[in-house]
């Protein structure tokens, strides 16, 4: 049996808004999600002893049952009904814990090429419902592309692809605990919610500096007072002509968005020179679907 070479997309949010909270702890948002070409690569092999078994160049990354690419594997096995097993091979370039959805996307990209290994012929819906259950971002980024997101993550919208741009990416070293930073919402007076729906009709319109203008992320309100390095990269990437430049998800990577090549390179040249980022990359936009896979 062939093995299955898939590359994971990061995604970043264009928005990220909280418009409820849920008995059972969970959120409901509504987010503009994007992939981008930065990319963990997965690869999937047969094996005859049975079971999940995997290895990955993080050294402090978990390689076993816990991990996300794992998860999703068994959870294929014990929902197919697969007595085979399987070798994964995870190879990291999405900085972890970064608020880019590094590990939902291997998980997504797992569920995709055991469809492929085992001929399950599982659609495309059926594979973001197992993902719901490992992750809330894991619905996405099977889909990939652009796309609204709301309820926990799963309900999507697919949106025009954004038009061509370069984005930049700038992780500080600290660790940004997504549940601290919920939490510390509740008790934030000074909210500053997206207009979703304006970005969404200018994302339909194909219309970048719309989108740009219309990005907004809430639980910057929590981060950027904690964490003065996430509006210290901000405002850099906006002084060097960023069109925007957000958070992503709950962070601490900081995006920024630009329409000039020179402009993108430099500022990406002077993050990676200077001490408030330890990972910069700059990339593009990913909107290519998964429908490919199916
Ligand atoms: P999100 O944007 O979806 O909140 P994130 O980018 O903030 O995700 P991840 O990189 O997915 O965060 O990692 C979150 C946690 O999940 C880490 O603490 C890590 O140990 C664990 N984890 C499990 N599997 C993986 C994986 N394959 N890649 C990265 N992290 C993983």
């Amino acid at each position: 049996m062939r093995r299955i070479n898939l590359r994971t997309m990061a995604k970043i949010n264009l928005s990220l808004d909280v418009v409820g909270t849920r008995p059972d702890g969970y959120h409901d948002l509504r987010m503009v999600m994007q992939s981008v070409r930065l990319s963990d690569q997965v690869t999937v092999s047969p094996t005859r002893a049975p079971g999940v078994r995997m290895k990955t160049n993080l050294r402090y990354l978990p390689a076993d049952q816990t991990n996300l690419a794992a998860r999703a594997a068994a959870l294929v096995m014990e929902e197919c009904g697969i007595r085979d097993g399987v070798f994964i091979n995870l190879e990291k370039h999405i900085p972890v814990a970064a608020g880019l959805a590094g590990g939902s996307s291997d998980a997504a990209a797992v569920l995709v090429a055991m469809n492929l290994l085992f001929g399950l012929r599982l659609p495309q819906e059926k594979l973001r419902e197992m993902g719901k259950r490992l992750g809330a971002d894991i619905p996405f980024c099977v889909m990939r592309g652009t796309a609204l997101a709301e309820g926990i993550g799963e309900i999507l919208t697919p949106l025009p692809a954004l038009p061509d741009c370069r984005i930049l990416i700038a992780k500080p070293d600290i660790h940004v605990s997504t549940k601290a930073v919920f939490e510390a919402l509740h008790m934030t007076a000074d909210i500053r919610h997206p207009d979703t729906d304006a970005q969404v009709q200018a994302a339909q319109n194909r219309d970048l500096a719309g989108v740009c203008s219309l990005c907004g992320n809430v639980l910057e309100s929590v981060t950027e007072v904690r964490y003065p390095v996430i509006s210290r990269i901000k405002s850099f990437m906006q002084q060097q002509g960023a069109l925007v430049s957000m958070m992503s998800g709950s962070g601490p990577s900081v995006f920024g968005i630009y329409d000039d090549d020179r402009k993108a390179e430099a500022a990406r040249d002077a993050l990676a020179r200077g001490t408030d980022a330890s990972f910069v990359c700059l990339t593009r936009p990913y909107n290519r679907r998964t429908e490919i896979y199916d």
